[in-house]
């Protein structure tokens, strides 16, 4: 007899012969095409089609396991109407002339990683999810069925994974029990298993081959174990035992939201500040606008050697492709201060602040940024990417990173390199950069002002100082006074002014900012939502007049 453990997700035991279920994986292959429109009707279709099919196993789901647990196949259907999984799919397809189906298979991957890599147990389960959509509507493009389980006799199965759609398509009546080697205890397929009254154990180690297929099995979900080719005596036993009961859950859905605008119709962007590729899907969630901070220098400081093109472009590249058409602004490293990296073997400084960081220090060592401008610009094909440079005190400092990105831009077309053409834009941080805004407006595309620099170099307090937060006042009316001067300067210009630092964040100044004419302000995710709330129920023009 060989056992294995799992994690049980419904108790009970199943006595039964094993039958193991291999997925018909989807191949899938990456073609050119040539016209953009047709390959986005069939896509189309594909979704029509799966949403009708999703339909069809929400009937079915409900008459067998109750509304509540069939509403995965609502949650399906609301997927493939998801924007940002669509203009994901239509954005690939556009902007790289391939077939929907890799285009599918690729956003997939994409949203499913970011699911998974994310703290929050109920996103995690989402990556499931995702994948299953993403199967479906490929099986669809393939012109197949899609996967059906077979059982011809009363089974326990024995699979991989099972996405829920698979699960419920389980004829209840034959199906004794499954066990997966993969899977999570609050996965839909879990759920919808434990209300099916199957007795179920995931993430079980056993192999998937012939010492398991066709035996004889046992699956106890009240220890979590299958026993596989049992003796007689233990069989006995567990026959004995086998009398056992059942339970429920539920799980609940994700909201998504209207546009930005206050009661007197100002508008006003809301992006996100990310750090990390993980933070994608807290962004998707929270319905921001695009990024509008995406600081790569923690690229550098997670890895103990300099990050490749290639590893950086892949980055980008990703989130790009995620943001589909939605602005990515990605800040060129901002290493040094507070944000030591070994590798750059600094030498040590009496005001780090102060001293050689993020532009000083790419503007001296040009490969470091010219490799990340190579895979910023590379990346910038497949999306909407925007690059922002911080630190900027000067224009000379602005027309010598475009000389390098010119000097970049032709070695990529040398090599025929693929690359698009980003907006440039550079962080408004230091007071220098202020007082001049109106002739660094000249030079580039947009500004952010990156308030939490700004405030420790106007105030002369030191961020990073926790004695000095009674001094520390991030509504002092100089920095105020910085950031409308900053926007006024911009729109002068023609370009847009936006924050990135926390102050963008403050509900208290959400009213000022829009006053000031703020263009854009890119908070951590969970910040979007409130102040949303906030522009929407702002009057500005009776703002101003009560400030009066
Ligand atoms: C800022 O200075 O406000 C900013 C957004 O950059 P960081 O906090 O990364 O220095
Ligand atoms: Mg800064």
């Amino acid at each position: 007899m060989q056992i294995y453990s799992g994690k049980s997700v419904f108790g009970g035991i199943a006595i039964g012969k094993i039958s193991v279920y291999r997925k018909d994986e989807q191949q899938v292959k990456r073609t050119r095409i040539e016209d953009a429109d047709s390959e986005l009707a069939r896509y189309n279709q594909a979704r029509k089609d799966g949403i009708e099919q999703l339909q069809q196993l929400y009937d079915k789901a409900l008459k067998e396991v109750g509304e509540a647990n069939a509403a995965i196949f609502e949650i399906h259907q609301m997927m493939l109407e998801d924007d940002d999984y669509n203009e994901s799919v239509e954005n690939i397809i556009r902007t790289q002339m391939v077939n929907a189906e890799y285009a599918v298979a690729t956003t997939g991957d994409n949203f499913s990683h970011i699911f998974s890599s994310m703290d929050d147990d109920y996103m995690r389960e989402r990556a499931a999810d995702v994948k299953d959509i993403s199967e479906r509507l490929l099986a669809i493009l393939n012109g197949s069925s899609g996967n059906q389980i077979q059982a011809g006799e009363k089974v326990i199965i024995v699979a991989d994974d099972l996405a829920p759609s698979e699960t419920v398509q389980l004829d209840k009546d034959l199906v004794l029990s499954f066990v997966t080697v993969h899977g999570s205890l609050n996965s839909h397929t879990a759920i919808l298993a434990r209300t099916m009254s199957i007795p179920a154990l995931i993430g079980t180690s056993l192999p998937l081959d012939d010492t398991v297929d066709g035996k004889l099995g046992i699956v106890d979900g009240m220890n979590g174990k299958i026993y596989v080719d049992p003796d007689e005596a233990f069989l006995e036993e567990m026959l004995e035992k086998q009398r056992q009961e059942q339970e429920k859950k539920q799980l609940l859905q994700t909201l998504k939201g209207r546009e930005n605008i206050t009661l007197d119709g100002q508008k006003i962007m809301l992006y996100a500040n990310i750090g990390n590729i993980k933070d994608l899907a807290t962004v998707l969630q929270n319905d921001a606008g695009g990024i509008g901070l995406f600081r790569s220098e923690f690229i550098y400081l997670e890895r103990d050697d300099y990050p490749s093109e290639e590893e950086q472009f892949q980055i980008y590249k990703t989130v790009a492709e995620t943001m589909a058409s939605k602005r990515v602004i990605i800040r060129t490293l901002d290493i040094g201060a507070d944000k030591q990296c070994d590798y750059f073997e600094m030498e040590k400084e009496e005001n780090p602040a102060l001293g050689y960081r993020a532009i000083r220090i790419c503007l001296t060592r040009p490969e470091v940024f010219k490799t990340q401008l190579r895979a910023l610009f590379r990346a910038s094909a497949y999306g909407k990417i925007a690059i922002m440079y911080p630190m900027i005190t000067s224009v000379r400092e602005v027309c010598r990173i475009q000389e390098i990105v010119e000097e970049v831009k032709k070695e990529l077309l040398q090599q025929g390199i693929e690359f698009g053409e980003p907006e440039q834009g550079i962080m408004i941080e230091t007071p220098a950069a202020v007082l001049i805004s109106d002739e660094l407006a000249k030079h580039v595309d947009f500004f952010s002002i990156g308030t939490n620099d700004l405030t420790q170099y106007t105030l002369a307090i030191d961020r990073q100082n926790t004695k000095l937060d009674e001094f520390y006042d991030p509504h002092h009316p100089a920095v105020l006074k910085m950031i409308a001067m900053v926007v006024e300067s911009a729109h002068r210009e023609g370009i847009w002014a936006g924050i990135c630092g926390e102050l963008g964040a403050d509900l208290e100044l959400t009213q000022e900012f829009l006053s000031m004419g703020v263009d854009e302000l890119s908070v951590s995710p969970g910040s979007i939502l409130p102040i949303r709330k906030v522009v929407l129920e702002t009057n500005v023009e009776e703002y101003k007049k009560s400030r009066k």
